[in-house]
C-alpha cells in the first residue's frame, strides 16, 4: 500500500466533543467535566465527529455496488487505510487491517503466527496482549526492576528458546512508562523474533515509524485515538497475514467460492470478513490526518506539562504513593496511576466523580498480574490519564480534591454498591438524555414482568 505523508507541523491542539460538558455533583450543583479517564475511551476529536457528518449522506456498501455512494464509500475505506498507515509509519508493502480494536488485532495476530512458533510477552501486559497469546505456545518473562534487567531477560529468553513473536506494550496503561521499542526490536530481530508492539497507549500520545523502528505488527484503538465509532486496526508484515486462515469467514474475504473449496483473498480483505465499519475505519484515518500533526509537537509539550503538574501535585499530598515498574524508565506518556493510603481507589473515585465531577479509573486495569505486583495489599489503584482535551484547571481540581480527601475527608457518605463504591444516597439524575434509566427503552415490555 502507499503511505502519503502527513509530516506538517501545527502548534494548535485539536478540539474534542463535550469539552464544555456539564455533569451533577451530588449536592444539586453541576460542573464542567474533568475528564481525566482519556486512557480508556477518549471522546472524538471536533473534526473527526464533522468528517463522518459529511460522510454519512455518502455512506453506502463497499466494494460491491455500482452505484456513485458505494464508490464514495468504498474509496473512503481505502483511502483511510492509506491515512492510518501513514501515520503509524507503515512500510510500503505492509498491511492494514481494520478491526474493531486493539484486542481484536492482536487475536488476529494470535491466529496468523506461523504454527510451530512460540510468543514472548512481558508479565506487565493488559490482558488484551496476554491472554491471546496463551492460546497458543507461548512463554511469559517477569519483568524485572530495571529497563535495563528487563532487556537483559528479555534477551535471554528470546536466544534460549526459539521464538516467532515478541509481544510488548509500547506505553504501560497502568504507569504510562514507555519502553526503547528500538533496542527490543533489535534484540528480538537478533535472535529470529518479530515484534509487535501493542500501542493502545502509545499511539495517542508519540509519533510511531514502523519502517523506522523495524517493528513487524502494530496494533491500536480508534476509540482511545479520539475517534470513538468502533473501529481499531493491525498494521504489518503481508507474508504472516496471507498466509493464515481468515479471521472470520464469510463474503469479502474470498476471490472464489466452489460447491467444496474456497480461495481466500490475500490480507487485508482476507481477515475483514463481512460488512466493513467503514465509518469507523473513516473516524480513525481522520483522527489520524488530525493528529499526526500535532503529537510531535503541541500535544507532547501539552501532555508533558500537565503530567508534571499532575505528579508535581500528588507528591505532595500526604498518604498518595505514585505506581511505577522501572526504577530507571525514562520516558512517561501521560497516564498516571496512584493509590491513597486507607481509601479504597473505588472510594476514591466514586468521591473524585460525586463532589468534584471528574471522571478517572479504578480497579485493576485489565492488568491483573501487574496491579498484583505493584500493589500486592489491594491490588487496585487510581489511575489519571491525560490528553488533547485536558486543562491545568482539571489537573488542579483534582489535586484540591484528593488534598481535602486526606486532610477533611469526604462531605458525602459512600457505600460498595454491588461491587462498586457509589454515593449514597446518589441523587444525580442517571438520565440526562431522556432515553430510559440505563440507556434500557422505557415501556412496558421493558424487563421482567413485575419488575
Ligand atoms: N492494550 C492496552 C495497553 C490498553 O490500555 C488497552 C485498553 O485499555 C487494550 C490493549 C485493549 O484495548 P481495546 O479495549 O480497545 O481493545
Amino acid at each position: 500500500m502507499s503511505t502519503p505523508t502527513l509530516a506538517r507541523t501545527c502548534t494548535e491542539l485539536p478540539r474534542v466533543v463535550g469539552a464544555d460538558l456539564r455533569v451533577p455533583l451530588v449536592t444539586g450543583e453541576t460542573i464542567t467535566y474533568a475528564n481525566l479517564d482519556l486512557a480508556a475511551s477518549a471522546p472524538a476529536l471536533e473534526d473527526v465527529a464533522a468528517h463522518i457528518t459529511t460522510l454519512l449522506p455518502y455512506y453506502s456498501s463497499v466494494h460491491r455496488g455500482a452505484g456513485y455512494a458505494s464508490q464514495v464509500s468504498t474509496a473512503v475505506l481505502e483511502s483511510a487505510r492509506a491515512a492510518v498507515g501513514a501515520f503509524v509509519g507503515a512500510r510500503s508493502d505492509d498491511v492494514v487491517v481494520f478491526t474493531r480494536n486493539t484486542t481484536d488485532a492482536l487475536n488476529l495476530l494470535a491466529g496468523c503466527v506461523p504454527h510451530s512458533g512460540q510468543v514472548l510477552c512481558l508479565d506487565i501486559e493488559h490482558h488484551a496482549n496476554l491472554l491471546p497469546w496463551r492460546r497458543r505456545a507461548h512463554r511469559v518473562v517477569r519483568a524485572a526492576a530495571t529497563v535495563e534487567q528487563t532487556l537483559a531477560e528479555l534477551d535471554s529468553a528470546l536466544r534460549s528458546t526459539p521464538t516467532a513473536l515478541l509481544a510488548i506494550t509500547g506505553a504501560s496503561n497502568v504507569t504510562g512508562e514507555v519502553l526503547p521499542v528500538d533496542r527490543i526490536v533489535a534484540i528480538a530481530h537478533a535472535a529470529g523474533a518479530r515484534v509487535v508492539v501493542d500501542a493502545a497507549q502509545l499511539a495517542p500520545h508519540r509519533c510511531i515509524d514502523l519502517a523506522a523502528t523495524g517493528v513487524d505488527y502494530l496494533a491500536l484503538s480508534g476509540h482511545k485515538l479520539y475517534a470513538p465509532y468502533g473501529a481499531g486496526a493491525l498494521i504489518g508484515r503481508r507474508d504472516w497475514l496471507d498466509a493464515a486462515p481468515a479471521y472470520l469467514a464469510g463474503g469479502g474475504a474470498v476471490q472464489e467460492v466452489t460447491r467444496d473449496g474456497v480461495e481466500w483473498a490475500p490480507a487485508p480483505h482476507r481477515h475483514e470478513a463481512g460488512t466493513p465499519n467503514v465509518l469507523g475505519a473513516a473516524a480513525l484515518a481522520q483522527a489520524c490526518r488530525t493528529l499526526a500533526p500535532v503529537l510531535a509537537e503541541a500535544a507532547l509539550e501539552h501532555e508533558r506539562a500537565l503530567l508534571e503538574r499532575l505528579r508535581t501535585g500528588l507528591a505532595a499530598i500526604p498518604g498518595v504513593e505514585t505506581l511505577r515498574i522501572w526504577a530507571d524508565s525514562t520516558d512517561q506518556v501521560a497516564v498516571q496511576s496512584f493509590t491513597v493510603a486507607d481509601r479504597p481507589a473505588g472510594y476514591v473515585a466514586a468521591y473524585l466523580s460525586a463532589e468534584h465531577g471528574i471522571g478517572v479509573r479504578d480497579g485493576r486495569f485489565c492488568a491483573h498480574p501487574l496491579l498484583a505486583t505493584l500493589n500486592p495489599d489491594s491490588g487496585e489503584a487510581v489511575r489519571v490519564s491525560i490528553g488533547v482535551g485536558t486543562t491545568a484547571e482539571h489537573i488542579d481540581r483534582l489535586i484540591d480534591a484528593l488534598t481535602t480527601l486526606v486532610t477533611r475527608g469526604a462531605s458525602w457518605t459512600y457505600a460498595p454498591i454491588d461491587g462498586r463504591w457509589a454515593p449514597t444516597p446518589d441523587p444525580r439524575p442517571i438520565d440526562p438524555l431522556g432515553i430510559g434509566a440505563l440507556g434500557l427503552p422505557v415501556g412496558p415490555a421493558c424487563g421482567p414482568a413485575g419488575h
